[in-house]
């Protein structure tokens, strides 16, 4: 993960706790490049620290840089995020463009994105450094972010265009297999109509809702062995001995 060598910027931020912040929210997706453009004296304060939690070490290492031009040094692509849309003739980027496009710029070196101050943004002499801004189109009414939230966003989406695969645990029980499956509709069926609710007749139907209300569950083997013991428990003696080989109801043309 984290293959893009993405620096994630802060130009002149004034709240330590947007730092820590921004730190957390950088290191949840994967990236550890926190640099920061002139920031106040406690960006590594009690503050900036609660709100990094566990991102300390992002937050430890960033580095501190007198200016934006030292700060994206070397970088092939820099992005400017902005609160508002800006008609300078610079191209502007929706957030998940911009992340493709950091993607292929940083397969060949280091990228940058820019994040403007709290009160006022990028300034024109900081826009002057970026090759294309980034807007997330947010509430046209009221579409400015908390700074950290930006970051977060941002970085959501470059984790996302990496090509995320799901961390998923096993499952506790492995998924009920078809034959299961089979066996118990057979079950359900001679239960149902033994009950006298199904009608032995004309089962179909009924039981092809009840197969899909059931397969859109996707059961798995535990809780298939407690429907199978609470069939058991109900009807007693309709367990599989007597009840095996009863044909699955045939096609009847329900949709
Ligand atoms: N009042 C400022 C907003 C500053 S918010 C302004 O009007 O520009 C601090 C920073 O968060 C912004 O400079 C920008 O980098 C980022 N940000 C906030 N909202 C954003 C949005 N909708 N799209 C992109 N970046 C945003």
């Amino acid at each position: 993960m984290a293959s893009v060598p993405v620096r994630f910027v802060l130009c002149e931020p004034t709240h330590p706790g947007n730092i820590g912040a921004a730190a957390r929210a950088i290191k949840t997706m994967g990236f550890d490049r926190l640099v920061l453009v002139n920031p106040p004296a406690d960006h590594h304060g009690a503050e900036a620290r609660a709100r990094a939690s566990g991102a300390l070490d992002v937050l430890e290492s960033a580095e501190v840089m007198a200016s934006l031009a030292a700060a994206v040094q070397g970088c092939g692509l820099v992005v400017g995020a902005s609160a508002r849309h800006r008609r300078l003739g610079i191209a502007e980027f929706d957030p998940r463009e911009c992340a493709g496009q950091m993607l292929a710029a940083g397969a060949g070196g280091p990228v940058a994105l820019v994040f403007g101050t709290e009160r006022s943004g990028l300034s024109n002499a900081e826009l002057d450094l970026c090759h294309a801004l980034v807007y997330i189109p947010a509430n046209p009414g009221y579409s400015s972010l908390n700074l950290a939230a930006a970051v977060q966003l941002l970085a959501w989406e470059l984790r996302a265009a990496q090509g995320i695969t799901l961390d998923i645990p096993p499952p506790e029980s492995p998924p009920a297999t078809v034959a299961d499956m089979e066996l118990f509709y057979e079950h359900l069926q001679r239960v149902l109509a033994a009950s006298g609710f199904l009608d032995p007749g004309n089962p179909r139907n009924l039981m092809r809702r009840l197969r899909r209300l059931f397969n859109r569950a996707r059961l798995d083997q535990n809780e298939l062995n407690i429907l199978r013991g609470i069939l058991a428990a109900l009807a007693p003696g309709s367990g599989e001995r007597h009840w095996r080989g009863v044909p699955p109801p045939a096609d009847d043309g329900t949709p």
